[in-house]
């Protein structure tokens, strides 16, 4: 019986490739025939055949000609030997060809042949001596080199995937319609997979990845329309809430809200009300006032008689966020309550028993939150802070504490508005633009030594008006002659005799919470005035009175932890300032320290921070949410990613757009693998 060839048939189908090659593969991730055919080459080599008469002694070159005498192997000492044969470049051009220790390649070669020679000119002997055969396809330039690993030689792969090509061509299905394909002049998908291993040339090449960039959003985005429709499908708790009674919690507020708070609390209500469970992000910059809305919807749903819980990633802002909920909503009877692994265990025992019969309305906690001996009587809306400090894992064992829970991610690590757009979809991302009325840009300075006159007048002028200041030290790596502690108590000792008359407080990883919390509420309470510290102050904290920052080694942060270092100043009507002591090394460092100093916009920011380390490492990619992408960037092809979103939108708009017979491919391809945000 002939049974069909299917792309995704395993690479044991093609000749050649045996159990013991196919593990192999296996370990790079490679099983079926299309895994291989999407296994591309990393880098090129430059095997452009070059002109005798332009190379130089001991340059590394491809030559191209023919064997004009039988080719002879030599051994020599035991298993050494050497290949050689004489090779005609042209009419009167003829040298010297030597493969050292590659006898086998004998077998391929006869006299009269054409093959090019890849290796090292010998001027003096007039010799090449050859590092690899090359039976060119045609007149390849480029050499494929692909990731492998032990045991699986760089001419195995190139022979799998040439096997592969020659069996499986036809099996090769473009999914994009052919209106695009056209429009955009882009290659047809078999083309492009074989010129991602074996481009005619550096343009081909980059056609063939700019269609698989424009194929790759557009599937995604494709997805994301079907998900979407599969989310709203889905049986969400609908918190009914009153308009009315909100607006008068809201009125209790003794500020005003801010037009982007105002927003996104709208775009949550919405959502709440409505009949599938929200899933959305709430991004912001440090300081925008993301907590407030995050309470605000959450007593939204407390009043239509649902449980709220607020995940937070340290004890510290936990306790932070429940005793600012209270002292905004005791008042008028809303109470918050803390859950974390520290409580005592009669008190823990409690909590646990009122969340569970329904008597706690309101709880913030840590992951402590997660454990199973934790249930709700009713939970309807969950919300987390900093989401990319949770893993997926994490949240999803929250949201599974109720059904059809309503869920809403906080980050302040904001990507542009456009590139959230693509990402998420339009419904998905409220973004709070702007911080409080009132609040004054922070000025950043850049110096390059601590032990200056104009930093210490500035920390003395900033104590005696009874201010105060963070001092941020980095993490202390291993190589470094000095630990974490030791580093922390030699600069709080330095300050202390500088500043005599004041407090100099100490938080840093090596205490534990219990230390941590004593020494975050003296400096809450002004009774330490500089508190030195490790970046266990990154996370939300909130001390309006502290109003400067001072940043050593700032060269070892990224952009975006700088932005939100220092956003613990600058958080009321005080001008906030933040020294960043560096010397950067490299020009990137340098570029860093110049774009935190121009601009106090963090979207600008977070950008330009994607720009430089890619957007994995900002964001850190697999508990971001962010989807990956194989091919494309998208920081870099964001243009792409936004013409392939709206043609999708176009496509879903009117059908009719393309052949119903590729609608049908694109449907039954993504239902394959949809994709839940
Ligand atoms: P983030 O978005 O970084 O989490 P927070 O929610 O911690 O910001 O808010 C920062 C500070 O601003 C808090 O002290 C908060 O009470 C205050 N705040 C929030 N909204 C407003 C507003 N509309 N007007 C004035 N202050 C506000
Ligand atoms: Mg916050």
């Amino acid at each position: 019986m002939v049974t069909e060839k299917k792309w995704t048939d395993p690479v044991t189908q093609l000749k050649g490739v045996g159990p013991k090659q196919s593990q192999l593969f296996g370990q790079l991730g490679i099983f079926s025939v299309r895994d291989l055919m999407h296994h591309f080459p990393f880098r090129f080599e430059d095997i452009g055949v070059r002109d005798i008469h332009t190379i130089m002694d001991n340059e590394t070159v491809t030559l191209k000609g023919k064997i004009v005498t039988p080719p002879v192997v030599n051994y020599f000492g035991g298993k050494k030997s050497r290949l050689s044969f004489r090779f005609a470049l042209d009419e009167t051009t003829i040298i010297q060809v030597t493969f050292f220790n590659q006898p086998y390649l004998a077998k391929q070669l006869e006299l009269g042949q054409i093959i090019g020679v890849y290796g090292k000119w010998q001027e003096n002997r007039q010799a090449i001596l050859g590092m690899k055969l090359i039976r060119t396809h045609q007149d390849a330039r480029f050499n494929p080199v692909y990731p492998t690993t032990k045991g699986l030689s760089q001419t195995q792969i190139i022979k799998a995937i040439r096997q592969a090509f020659e069996d499986y061509l036809e099996c090769i299905e473009d999914a994009l319609p052919t209106m695009l394909n056209d429009s955009y002049q882009l290659l047809d998908y078999p083309t492009a997979l074989y010129a991602m291993h074996f481009p005619q040339d550096a343009q081909q090449h980059q056609q063939a990845e700019r269609k698989l960039i424009y194929q790759e959003f557009f599937m995604y985005q494709w997805r994301l329309v079907v998900s979407r429709q599969y989310a709203q499908e889905k049986q969400g708790t609908r918190i009914l809430y009153d308009v009315d009674a909100l607006r008068e919690v809201i009125e209790t507020i003794p500020f005003e809200l801010t037009p982007g708070q105002k927003q996104a609390i709208n775009e949550i209500c919405y959502d709440l009300l409505a009949p599938y469970p929200m899933q959305r992000l709430l991004q912001g910059d440090v300081g925008s006032g993301k907590t407030l809305v995050a309470f605000i919807t959450m007593i939204a749903a407390v009043q239509s008689g649902y449980q709220t819980a607020l995940l937070a990633p340290t004890e510290i802002l936990a306790k932070q966020h429940v005793q600012s909920f209270n002292q905004f909503f005791e008042p008028i009877g809303l109470r918050a309550e803390l859950f974390i692994s520290a409580l005592p265990a009669k008190e823990k025992q409690e909590k646990i028993e009122g969340l569970e019969k329904g008597r706690i309305r309101v709880v913030i906690g840590t992951h402590a939150l997660i454990q199973e001996t934790v249930n709700f009587n009713n939970l309807g809306y969950i919300v987390i802070d900093e989401q990319h400090r949770f893993g997926v894992n994490q949240r999803q064992a929250l949201l599974d504490k109720g059904e059809g829970v309503n869920y809403l991610q906080m980050t302040a690590t904001p990507i542009p508005r456009s590139l959230a757009l693509s990402i998420y979809g339009e419904m998905m991302v409220s973004t709070i633009k702007e911080r409080p009325q009132g609040r004054l840009p922070i000025e950043t300075i850049w110096l390059e030594a601590a032990q200056s006159e104009r930093l210490e007048s500035h920390i003395k002028e900033t104590l005696s008006q009874g201010h105060q200041i963070y001092y941020v030290l980095p993490l202390i790596d291993e190589s470094e002659h000095m630990t974490e502690i030791e580093n922390v108590l030699a600069v709080q000792e330095r300050l202390q005799v500088t500043y005599p008359n004041y407090q100099i407080g100490i938080l840093h990883g090596q205490m534990n919470k219990d230390e941590q919390e004593i020494a975050m509420q003296a400096f809450k309470s002004n009774d330490t005035h500089i508190l030195v510290a490790t970046t266990m102050i990154e996370v939300g904290v909130d001390v309006p009175n502290a109003t400067m920052m001072v940043i050593q080694s700032a060269e070892r942060f990224g952009l975006a932890q700088l932005h939100q270092l220092r956003g613990r100043v600058g958080r009321n009507q005080l001008q906030g300032y933040c020294y960043l002591i560096a010397q950067p090394k490299t020009e990137q460092g340098i570029q860093r320290m110049e774009i935190m100093t121009s601009t106090n916009d963090g979207f600008v920011i977070s950008e330009e921070d994607m720009k430089l380390r890619g957007i994995g490492d900002v964001l850190g990619l697999n508990q971001s949410g962010i989807p990956h992408f194989n091919y494309a960037n998208i920081i870099e092809d964001q243009t792409i990613l936004q013409v392939a979103q709206a043609d999708v939108q176009r496509i879903i708009e009117q059908p009719t757009l393309i052949e119903s017979a590729e609608w049908d491919r694109l449907t039954e391809r993504i239902q394959q693998t949809v994709v839940h945000i």
